[in-house]
């Protein structure tokens, strides 16, 4: 097998784009294969565009320290290329006295979790920052923001693409062998061809588990299944009463129905949790009632007819509805004993948060 490029990404999402420039920037020669038309068409579009704190994760999963450590490393990116963002902080609240427990565990767990700068509010003092909002005791995170995530991906391609790196877009990988040089692509798109390269790192989110099948020499063993959770949003029209994000205590699949603001001020309240057989990003009107009952916990005010259907995005998850959420999977030589090879799977949130420190997580496993 001849060695025609030294590393290709595949996948141009938040995480994809991050790794190249991180590979880009120790040295390395890239391509990014994206099958989409353009780069961030998949699950990087379309989330909540929420700059986690790292409160809710397992202390010491690497959701949690991903999260914590890129978060710091995002803000600073953001400041370093003018990326927009806004740290708007957020509170999570207690709608009655049953939750005040997961409220308290929360707090210790963000604590735990290198999480130093939340605050424990009683009703007057989250009244104060947020008049419109009902609880009984709520959790003031100071260190959670917004971000623009597409001007962020344009951001991480432009650094990546001044390193050299080349992005092929309307490029799928169909399938790779593992040989001894390295993998031998089969790539389709408008000129199919078979391209060489020593590394070989899956960023192809949703599809990730079914990239990785299709990598003649990998043991199945370290190819997880792939299940799809659908969560869908919904808009608030006219003028939001809100300064900050708003969160419910979390709920079993997703973090629960919660308010964030984009960068024009926009309410959107999402997502919910549907678990799904395939990608099919439709919102159905119907769900909006389960909205309003959700909303209404925390927003008693919140007016009829005032919610519209938005878009959705689905979680790539590793794990099925009955089990415990799975932490996020960077599965390198060292896992599968495949030189050159890292897949990346179940990167759902806090992935776009923690995108930066992935990518030097991939870096360093590569660098043997
Ligand atoms: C509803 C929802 C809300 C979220 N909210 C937040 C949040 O507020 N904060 C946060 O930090 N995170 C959030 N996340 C998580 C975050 O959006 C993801 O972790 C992140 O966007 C994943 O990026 P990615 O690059 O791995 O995947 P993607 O953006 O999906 O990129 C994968 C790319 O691979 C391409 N691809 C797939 N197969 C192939 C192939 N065979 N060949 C070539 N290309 C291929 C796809 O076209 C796609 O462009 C949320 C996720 C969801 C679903």
């Amino acid at each position: 097998m001849s060695v025609d490029i030294e590393c290709v990404v595949v996948g141009a999402g938040v995480v994809g784009l991050a790794v190249a420039r991180a590979l880009a920037k120790a040295g390395r020669e890239v391509i990014v294969v994206e099958a989409g038309e353009g780069i961030g068409v998949g699950i990087s579009s379309r989330n909540s565009e929420v700059i986690h704190a790292g409160i809710y994760y397992p202390t010491g999963s690497l959701k949690a320290r991903l999260c914590v450590e890129g978060k710091q490393r995002l803000y600073a990116f953001c400041d370093e290329r003018g990326v927009d963002y806004r740290r708007l902080g957020k509170l999570i609240v207690a709608t009655d006295d049953s939750q005040r427990e997961s409220l308290q565990a929360l707090f210790d767990r963000g604590r735990r979790n290198g999480v130093d700068d939340l605050q424990w509010l009683d009703a007057a003092q989250a009244r104060e920052l947020e008049p419109a909002v009902s609880c009984v005791a709520a959790l003031w995170s100071p260190s959670t923001g917004i971000v623009d995530s597409h001007a962020l991906m344009l951001a991480l391609q432009a650094d990546a693409e001044a390193l050299g790196t080349v992005i092929a877009l309307h490029t799928p990988l169909h399938s790779a062998h593992c040989a001894e040089q390295g993998f031998s692509l089969q790539l389709g798109g408008a000129q199919p061809m078979t391209l060489g390269c020593r590394l070989l790192i899956n960023c192809a989110g949703l599809t990730a588990p079914q990239v990785a099948g299709r990598i003649v020499g990998l043991d199945a063993r370290h190819v997880p299944r792939a299940y799809l959770c659908k969560g869908s949003y919904f808009t608030l029209s006219g003028r939001a009463p809100f300064r900050h994000l708003v969160y419910p205590a979390p709920e079993s699949a997703g973090l629960g129905v919660h308010m964030t603001l984009d960068l024009g001020g926009q309410a959107r309240f999402g997502p919910d949790v549907e678990w799904v057989e395939k990608t099919d990003y439709r919102v159905d009107p119907l769900r909006g009632e389960a909205f309003y009952q959700a909303v209404r916990r925390y927003w008693p005010a919140l007016p009829d007819g005032s919610l519209q259907p938005a878009y959705s995005g689905i979680r790539p998850k590793i794990t099925g509805p009955t089990e415990p959420a799975a932490d996020f999977v960077i599965s390198g030589p060292d896992d599968h004993g495949v030189p050159g090879l890292v897949n990346l799977f179940g990167i759902e949130s806090p992935g776009l948060t923690s995108c930066l420190a992935l990518a030097e997580r991939v870096v360093l496993a590569v660098a043997k």
